[in-house]
């Protein structure tokens, strides 16, 4: 069961981006993350997409303990936020496209151009475009529409991205999902928005309606940011999680938002006794190159070579959290 697996601390949760309606490439970094030893993968709220991750979990023919999260957001949310070039002011410098992580933007009948399906609203395009040329928009979601297919295909848990500024909507959304679902359900949120008390007021509001230990919080250090490998890129997930874990709420917590290799070593350091790591930038960042080779599934050198990688973030992370037993 997921609450085995957060209870000893062997939660690897690997997030394909909750914007990600790239099935092919969700299919594939579930199957080599599975094969690595990551049980939980937090996958985009589409039919589609939980379909590949599915079929990922079952090509790596290891299908005990493996879970399957989707995300839905709130107004704002960069997490279902997508990227859109505005032509007219684009100078075709091509700078948004070398930076973009997705590789969703492509220069198709001379101009530049976003890949809805690839983009994860990551906003890096945006902070280099000189142009001002490139602006994100929201995708809406509406639960009562979106969740009850999701549940009926098997789904093993439902994340709220609860960060906005808009109580009403978070509160709302909430108490829909919680109408819907009653399984094991996870609440994203960071500080972007809300200081140290009004996050930790947020959550024990959230809480009241849920028993205890049936909700994750997932600690959002900085959303989307982990492209590097360093403690200080992971070092405001550690720091959400502490204050999280000083409030002592009956709940798991997660570390993610700007997590890598350096994370579980981290929060070991400094005494953070987190259920799980969930990683994506850096995760999907590190093989990258390997997935999107024709022959990824065909190669057996390719594939063991993205596995190593994988695998060794995977146990790195998996070890240090293991050693934080309080
Ligand atoms: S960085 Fe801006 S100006 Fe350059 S190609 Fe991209 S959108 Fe156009
Ligand atoms: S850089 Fe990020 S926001 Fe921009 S197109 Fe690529 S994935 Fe989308």
């Amino acid at each position: 069961m997921l609450e085995d697996i957060l209870n000893s601390k062997k939660c690897f949760k690997l997030v394909c981006a909750a914007g990600n309606e790239d099935a092919e490439e969700v299919e594939r970094l579930v199957y080599l993350y599975s094969m690595a030893g990551a049980s939980f993968f937090d996958v985009c709220a589409k039919s589609e997409i939980v379909d590949a991750a599915k079929s990922g979990i079952m090509k790596s023919c290891i299908e005990k303990d493996r879970y399957i999260c989707v995300s839905v957001g709130i107004t704002g949310d960069p997490h279902i936020s997508k990227a859109r070039i505005l032509t007219e002011m684009c100078k075709n410098c091509a700078e948004c496209a070398k930076i973009c992580p997705q590789e969703a933007i492509i220069f198709e009948n001379k101009i530049y151009n976003v890949k809805e399906k690839r983009c994860i609203g990551c906003g890096n395009c945006i902070k280099t475009c000189s142009h001002n040329a490139i602006e994100l928009y929201n995708i809406e979601q509406d639960i009562s529409t979106i969740l009850p297919p999701l549940i009926q295909k098997g789904i093993d848990c439902v994340e709220l991205h609860a960060c906005g500024c808009d109580d009403f909507e978070v509160f709302s959304k909430w108490e829909e999902i919680n109408k819907r679902y009653k399984g094991m359900l996870s609440i994203c949120i960071d500080r972007s928005n809300l200081g140290n008390k009004a996050m930790v007021n947020r959550l024990k509001k959230l809480l009241i309606s849920r028993k205890p230990y049936s909700t994750i919080i997932q600690a959002d250090g900085a959303p989307m940011s982990g492209f590097d490998d360093g403690f200080k890129t992971t070092l405001q997930a550690v720091a959400t999680a502490e204050i999280i874990q000083n409030e002592n709420m009956p709940a798991y917590i997660m570390l993610s938002g700007g997590t890598n290799s350096k994370t579980a070593k981290l929060a070991q350091m400094c005494g953070v006794n987190a259920n799980g790591v969930a990683i994506g930038s850096y995760a999907r960042k590190i093989v990258r190159d390997y997935i999107v080779r024709d022959d990824f599934y065909t190669d057996t050198y390719v594939l063991n070579d993205a596995l190593q990688i994988a695998k060794k973030l995977v146990d790195d992370t998996l070890s240090y959290i293991g050693e934080n037993n309080g």
